[in-house]
Formats: C-alpha cells, sequence, structure tokens
C-alpha cells in the first residue's frame, strides 16, 4: 500500500518564517545518523530556529568555517521532518509506521534543541495519527517507550505521559474487554503481557519513576470503571478540542500561560476589510 504525507493546515508561529523575504543566500550542510545522510538548508532559517545551531554556525567553531555540521546521534527521518517544519511551518502526518517513528524521534530532538512549541505540535500529529488510524500497539512498542525513556526528561509530562497513559489504557482495555482470566478471584491486571512489558522496559532503563507512573495511572483507571459510564473520554488519544484548554493541552509541555490554540483573528470565516473602510465605535461617534 502507498504511503501518503499531508501536512496539518493548524498554524504554527514558523509560518512567519515563510513569509520573511529574504532567508538569505548563505547554505550549510547537515549530516545526520550514523550513515551521515546530508541536507542543505538555508543557514539564517536554521540558525533562527534554535541556539543550538545559532551556536554553533556564528561562533568561531569548526562547523562555522567549513558550513557544515554533524549529528551522527540524530535521526534522519527527525531531521527530515524537522526541515518540514522550518520550511512549511507544519508537521506533517502520513499512513506508515514508520513515520509514528519518526514523530517520535523529532520529539526527542525538539527536546534537544529545546523548542516546546515543536514537541507540542508533534505530540498533537502524533495523537491526530493514533485516532485517525486507530494505532495501538504501534504506538508503545518497546523500542519507542525505551526511547521515550532515554530522550525525555523524567518530569511525567508531554510524550512520556501519553505513552504512560497509553500503555495504562491499552492494559485496562484489553484486561476489560475479553475473558482470558477464568478465575475470577485473581485481579486481572497486571497479568498481561502489556504490564510485564512495562516492568521489563522500567528495568531495562532503571526508570523507576515510570514504573510508578504506568501503575498508578492503571489503577485511576480501574477505580474510575466503577464512577464513569463514559469512559472513552480517559482514551489518551483523543483530544477534546471544544471542553475547557486543560483536555487539549494535557500531554503539553508549554507554560499554563501559553494559549496553543489556533489564533481566532486569523481565521477563515472573518472577513477583514481594508483598514480606511473599517468601522470602529469611535469613528461612529464622531460623525
Ligand atoms: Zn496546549
Amino acid at each position: 500500500m502507498a504511503s501518503t504525507t499531508e501536512s496539518s493546515n493548524s498554524p504554527s508561529p514558523a509560518d512567519s518564517v515563510l513569509l520573511e523575504p529574504n532567508l538569505g543566500e548563505e547554505l550549510v550542510k547537515i549530516f545526520v545518523g550514523a550513515k551521515r545522510k546530508k541536507f542543505v538548508v538555508h543557514k539564517k532559517l536554521l540558525c533562527e530556529s534554535a541556539d543550538y545551531f545559532k551556536g554553533a554556525f556564528t561562533r568561531d567553531f569548526e562547523e562555522a568555517r567549513k558550513g557544515e555540521m554533524y549529528m551522527p546521534e540524530d535521526s534522519p527521518g527527525a531531521f527530515s521532518l524537522y526541515i518540514d517544519w522550518l520550511y512549511r511551518g507544519s508537521v506533517p502526518t502520513s499512513n506508515t509506521e514508520a513515520h509514528v517513528k519518526h514523530l517520535y524521534e523529532l520529539y526527542f530532538l525538539a527536546n534537544k534543541l529545546c523548542l516546546i512549541e515543536l514537541e507540542d505540535k508533534t505530540m498533537d500529529t502524533i495523537q491526530d495519527m493514533a485516532k485517525k488510524y486507530d494505532l495501538k500497539d504501534e504506538l508503545i512498542r518497546p523500542s519507542l517507550v525505551v526511547a521515550v525513556i532515554q530522550n525525555t526528561p523524567k518530569k511525567t509530562e508531554g510524550l512520556r505521559r501519553f505513552c504512560i497513559y497509553q500503555m495504562a489504557w491499552h492494559e485496562y482495555e484489553n484486561s476489560n474487554s475479553n475473558g482470558d482470566n477464568n478465575d475470577e478471584d485473581q485481579h486481572p491486571y497486571l497479568m498481561r503481557k502489556d504490564a510485564k512489558a512495562v516492568f521489563r522496559i522500567c528495568n531495562q532503563t532503571n526508570d523507576c519513576r515510570f514504573l510508578k507512573s504506568f501503575l498508578n495511572r492503571l489503577i485511576w483507571l480501574v477505580a474510575d470503571d466503577i464512577d464513569s459510564d463514559n469512559l472513552e473520554r480517559l482514551d489518551p488519544r483523543i483530544r477534546d478540542e471544544e471542553e475547557d484548554a486543560v483536555d487539549r493541552c494535557y500531554f503539553h509541555c508549554h507554560e499554563n500561560f501559553v494559549n496553543c490554540r489556533p489564533s481566532k483573528d486569523q481565521a477563515d470565516d472573518v472577513f477583514i476589510p481594508d483598514e480606511e473602510n473599517r468601522i470602529t465605535p469611535t469613528s461612529q461617534e464622531s460623525e
């Protein structure tokens, strides 16, 4: 089956970069990954995107003299998406599992570059793909979760929180949906392969905090099961755009005062007349 890639239409601050008429003529080469995949990028655009690049290309480093930089530990797939973000101002979705992996790696890159806005936008794109294609296992492959633990801060937020919630939801849903636990005296939770996988991952990465957060979330889901008649709302793949901002931002890392919603001033359904034809209360009063 052919893969497709589509760009999100949500506006982003990077759109303003696209409107910048002068990207400059100077190009730099970035070699990414163990096989040194080459990317050629406008130096000005790259340096304005993150202090990491600005530092490397504007000080008296070898990178600045040669106009080249090596990023052997990063993913070429993720860097390709980063270029998309720089030039198009969006994080594209696709219909392949490889793309999911590249989005996770883009998240790690954004974290390394301290670009919270790109982290949050990438998180939204992962959620959008998860919802559209009903992704489950694909979001929490052990290798992916190990990478999340190793490449994100220990604070339980953003993609780390999303993985914890997704693993607990998956475990809970599986335990709840089919009766492969015949012994009703035994608690069905933690008997399944998903929970065991979490134990193995946390053991491998020596991250007890991840394990505690997973168990807390699982207990919370089990307890909520007794109270709630709408468990759909606990599915971490569904982002509530309409209700209060807490739901929309649950896996975001920005500060509380940041409004991550697209600006309503720029909405397509609002017609903007020429300045001289705008009627304001003040101009009406003066007539
Ligand atoms: Zn947000």
